[in-house]
């Protein structure tokens, strides 16, 4: 029986293990499963394995391998690092900045944050959903000691001008956070050239498995243990290592900076290539978010007058997976926080489709999900009371 078609146009949600990927892991579940803590040669080869990877994660950012700490997610990477450096300074001081369009994994430890008695200041954005410089520097305050500002935003796609906001964060003395998980492996990425001092990092949006992320943490930043137990991950990050994961993590980030020139210029044509054929054949329609400065494989668009969650589900059953507007967690309704923060009004953030594209999307997988899009729009706008 013919499978199923599926266009996958939701890569910023996550991405399938490639085959090298797998390939690369499979012997850690099996035969080579030694224990890196063990002093024998089965937990010596498993130890080179996981140096290997931290050396290939490290050459995807710029990093020294010792500056890499493996963490079970991404999430987790972005709550030590801003929980862990807020309540490291607490005797410096108990304000912090983000921003009002992070993923919730720093939102939520903003909130976190507050109960505890610290002063968060989530930045506003422009309607590009970019964060000026300028409203950083104002909101710094001398008593302001760890600034969070993401790479590039999960749901719209832009990419904050994090050399300037780093910078105007560490002239006056505070640490510097980014939230790069959606940047990996889509843009060049130099945490020396830009001075930062932390960086968040997942495997599994760049074709690595779920489950692994990494914190950099730059030589020099004494950022407080995580997790308290063995001596696994310098002491920083105790528990017995997810060594398969990892292995995957480490492969993953070589194919990414082998590939990443032809990566983001493939990204760009297809993306440019499907943006114009939605502008020209589909009326009502807004883009979200700079169209200059975003990653390559990301569109956010409304469609006017309908439902996201409604063109969702007719693309679902026509194959074509996609996400939407709302809260980025999508079994909640809520409208998102992004989209709200640039201004996109709530009738309209409910009728919004992240398109995200990835190595495997071809030009056959947009035109299909194009028609398949045409289709639910008049559909839609057929049976909406809203529509004109
Ligand atoms: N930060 C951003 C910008 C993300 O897009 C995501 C995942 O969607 C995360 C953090 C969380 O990463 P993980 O899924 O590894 O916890």
């Amino acid at each position: 029986m013919e499978s199923k078609r599926l266009v996958y146009l939701d890569n910023a949600a996550t991405t399938p293990v490639k085959p090298e990927v797998l390939e690369a892991m499979i012997p850690y579940f099996t035969e080579m499963f030694g224990n890196p803590s063990s002093l024998y040669a089965a937990g010596q080869n498993s130890k080179d394995a996981i140096r290997n990877a931290r050396e290939q994660v490290a050459a995807l950012i710029g990093a020294k391998p010792a500056e890499i700490f493996f963490t079970g997610s991404g999430t987790e990477a972005d709550n030590w690092a801003f929980i862990g450096a807020a309540m490291w300074k607490r005797p410096k001081g108990r304000h912090v900045i983000t921003t009002a369009i992070e993923h919730h994994a720093l939102i939520n430890s903003g909130k976190y944050l507050e109960k505890e008695g610290f002063d968060v200041t989530y930045l506003p954005v422009d309607p590009d959903g970019l964060v000026r410089p300028e409203e950083l520097e104002a909101a710094m305050r001398d008593d302001t000691t760890i600034v969070s500002i993401m790479y590039a935003n999960n749901e719209i796609g832009t990419l904050e001008p994090i050399a300037e906001l780093c910078a105007i964060a560490r002239e006056r003395g505070a640490l510097f956070h980014t939230d790069a998980v959606q940047a990996l492996g889509n843009v060049p990425l130099d945490v020396k050239k830009l001075g930062i001092d932390m960086m968040s990092l997942s495997a599994h949006k760049i074709y690595g498995p779920k489950g692994v992320g990494a914190l950099y943490v730059r030589k020099g930043v004494s950022l407080p243990n995580y997790i308290h137990g063995g001596g696994q991950e310098a002491g920083r990050r105790a528990g017995t290592e997810n060594l398969a994961g990892i292995v995957g993590f480490g492969k993953a980030a070589e194919l990414a900076g082998r590939n990443l020139d032809a990566h983001i210029k493939k990204m760009r044509e297809l993306r440019d290539y499907f943006v114009e054929r939605v502008k020209n054949e589909i009326t009502d329609i807004r883009i979200n978010g700079s169209l200059e400065s975003r990653l390559p494989g990301n569109v956010n668009i409304t469609f006017k007058y309908i439902e996201g969650e409604a063109i969702m589900m007719l693309l679902d059953m026509a194959g074509v997976a996609v996400s939407t507007g709302s809260a980025c967690s999508s079994a909640s309704l809520a409208p998102s926080h992004v989209l709200d923060a640039i201004g996109v009004p709530v009738e309209e953030i409910h009728g919004s489709i992240r398109f995200t594209l990835g190595d495997y999307t071809t030009k056959e997988d947009l035109d299909y999900a194009l028609d398949a899009l045409k289709a639910a729009v008049t559909k839609l706008r057929g049976i909406s009371s809203l529509s004109k």
